[in-house]
C-alpha cells in the first residue's frame, strides 16, 4: 500500500476516534504538511531510493522538538511554544524517510504514570475505554494500540514507554540508557531519561530503535556500542537462562499470566530459568523520587517566563508543582545534601545489584507493573500513583534496557511482561522478546 494511503487511513480513524467517536484524545496536534510529506516518500520508493523507515506512520511524545510543531511537553507552560529544531531522534527518523504524523499527548513534563496530569485532558485507553492508558507516554501507546499510526516515540524515566504499553497492549522499549541521544529532549531527569519507541510489535519496535540508536556529539552523555542486527533479531537464541525476579506482587493473576509464559518459553526452547532476588528492591520507588524532584526543578528553572511560554510556577498542574515545591526542598543548603546525595548512594547500590544479577541470567523478567490500571478519574493516593512503577525503576537507576511485551489479558486489560537485559544487551533482549512473542501467534 502507498504510504499516503495508508496515512490518510489512519488520518479518517484518528477523526473518527480520536477527536470524535470514543475522543481518545491520545494526539495533541496533528502535522498539517504530512500528506505532501508522505507524496514525496513514495515517490523516493517509487524511484527504489527510501530510506529504513519508508512507509512508516509516526507519533511523537510532546516532549520531543520536532521543527515547527507544539513541544508542549502537554503543559500550558509550553502551550504554544513552537519546536525551533529536531531534536537528534527525529532527524534520524526523517533521514530514513519516516512520515512524523503528529504530536502525542503525555503526562505533563512527562511527570505521572497514569495519562491524567495532562493539560489538555487524559488519553482514555483504546482496548478499555474507561481505564487509564498509563503514562506518561499515553498518548504514543494509545495511538499505536487504536490504529492511529504504524509506531511512536515515548521517553521512560521510571516506567513512562513500558507502563502504557502493558495497559495499552502494545511493545515498548526502554533501551540502555545514554545509547539514544537526548538532545531535543525536554527533561523529567536528565540522568535517567531515556527516547524509545512504541510498536505493534517487537519487529517494528527494533526497526524503530535500530534508527535512533547511537553516539550524537549533541548529547555528552551518549554513546555507541554495538549496532542492531535486525536480521539477527529473528533468530531465536539457543542456552538462555531467563532470571524470574523474586518480587510478591498483590495481584496473583498478573504473576500468574507471567509464570504461565515463563513455563511456557522455557518449555519450547528448553531454556533454563533461575530466581533472581535484587536486594531492597522494595526501596526502588523511594530511591527514584529524590533524584527526579531535585534534576526536574534545576532543569525547569529556565522556565521562567522570559523565554519560553509562562512562568512554570504559574501555569503547571499540581504534580508538576509537587515536583518543583519538593527539589527546592531538598536542594537547600540547609539539608546539605542530604537526600539527593542519599539517593546517588541508593542507586549505585541497586546498579551493582542488578550488574551482579546480569553475570548470572540472561535475561531477567517481571510484570511490568504490579497491579491494573485504575479508571480514568478514579482518586488514587500519590503513593499508589508513584507504586505502578515499583518494578519499572529499578532498570533505570542502573540503566540497562528493558522492554515491555504483551502476553495477554485479565478482565479484558492487556497485560505486559517486562525482559530486561544488562546495558546495551539490546539484540539479546530483542530476540528474547520475539522468542516469547511467537507463542502467541
Ligand atoms: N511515573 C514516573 C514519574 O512520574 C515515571 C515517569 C516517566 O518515566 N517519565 O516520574
Amino acid at each position: 500500500m502507498k504510504t499516503v494511503d495508508k496515512l490518510k487511513k489512519y488520518l479518517v480513524e484518528i477523526k473518527k476516534n480520536d477527536q470524535n467517536g470514543k475522543k481518545i484524545n491520545a494526539f495533541l496536534q496533528l502535522n498539517p504538511d504530512v500528506l505532501k510529506e508522505a507524496r514525496i516518500i513514495d515517490e523516493k520508493i517509487k524511484k527504489g531510493k527510501a530510506g529504513k523507515l519508508a512507509g512508516q506512520i509516526i507519533a511523537i511524545k510532546a516532549n520531543i522538538n520536532v521543527k515547527g510543531l507544539n513541544a508542549s511537553c502537554a503543559s500550558k507552560v509550553l502551550e504554544n511554544y513552537k519546536a525551533p529544531y529536531d531534536a537528534t531522534v527525529i532527524q534520524k527518523i526523517k533521514k530514513e524517510d519516516g512520515v512524523i504524523i503528529g504530536i502525542a499527548n503525555c503526562d505533563e513534563f512527562a511527570s505521572g504514570s497514569s495519562g491524567e496530569t495532562s493539560a489538555f485532558g487524559p488519553t482514555k485507553n483504546p482496548i478499555v475505554l474507561n481505564y487509564v492508558p498509563g503514562g506518561s507516554s499515553s498518548g504514543s501507546a494509545a495511538a499505536v494500540a487504536a490504529g492511529f499510526c504504524d509506531m511512536a516515540l515515548g521517553s521512560d524515566t521510571g516506567c513512562s514507554i513500558r507502563l502504557p504499553a502493558s495497559f495499552c497492549g502494545v511493545v515498548g522499549i526502554k533501551p540502555t540508557y545514554s545509547s539514544v541521544s537526548r538532545y531535543g529532549l525536554i527533561d523529567l531527569s536528565m540522568s535517567l531519561d531515556q527516547i524509545g519507541p512504541l510498536a505493534k510489535n517487537v519487529s517494528d519496535s527494533s526497526l524503530l530503535l535500530s534508527v535512533i540508536m547511537g553516539k550524537d556529539e549533541k548529547d555528552s552523555t551518549s554513546q555507541e556500542d554495538k549496532k542492531i542486527n535486525l536480521n539477527e533479531v529473528e533468530k531465536t537464541p539457543k542456552d538462555i537462562t531467563i532470571g524470574v525476579l523474586d518480587f510478591v506482587i498483590k495481584d496473583k493473576n498478573i504473576q500468574k499470566l507471567i509464570d504461565e509464559k515463563v513455563e511456557e518459553v522455557i518449555q519450547k526452547y528448553g531454556w533454563k530459568i533461575k530466581k533472581i532476588k535484587i536486594g531492597n528492591i522494595d526501596l526502588a520507588v523511594e530511591t527514584y523520587y529524590p533524584m527526579v524532584y531535585v534534576e526536574f526543578f534545576s532543569g525547569t528553572r529556565k522556565f521562567d517566563g522570559r523565554r519560553y511560554g509562562k512562568k512554570i510556577e504559574d501555569a503547571a498542574g499540581p504534580e508538576v508543582l509537587r515536583r518543583i515545591l519538593g527539589g527546592s526542598e531538598i536542594t537547600k543548603a540547609e539539608y546539605g545534601g542530604r537526600y539527593y546525595h542519599n539517593s546517588l548512594i541508593a542507586k549505585k547500590i541497586f546498579s551493582d545489584e542488578l550488574a551482579k544479577a546480569f553475570k548470572k541470567v540472561d535475561c531477567i523478567v517481571s510484570p511490568v507493573t504490579p497491579k491494573l490500571p485504575h479508571k480514568i478519574g478514579e482518586k488514587i493516593s500519590v503513593e499508589d500513583m508513584y507504586a505502578y512503577d515499583a518494578l519499572t525503576i529499578p532498570h533505570n537507576l542502573y540503566g540497562n534496557c528493558a522492554l515491555s511485551l504483551p502476553i495477554g489479558k485479565i478482565d479484558g486489560i492487556p497485560v505486559g511482561i517486562q525482559i530486561a537485559c544488562d546495558k546495551f544487551q539490546e539484540q539479546r533482549m530483542l530476540q528474547i522478546s520475539m522468542a516469547f512473542e511467537k507463542l502467541n501467534s
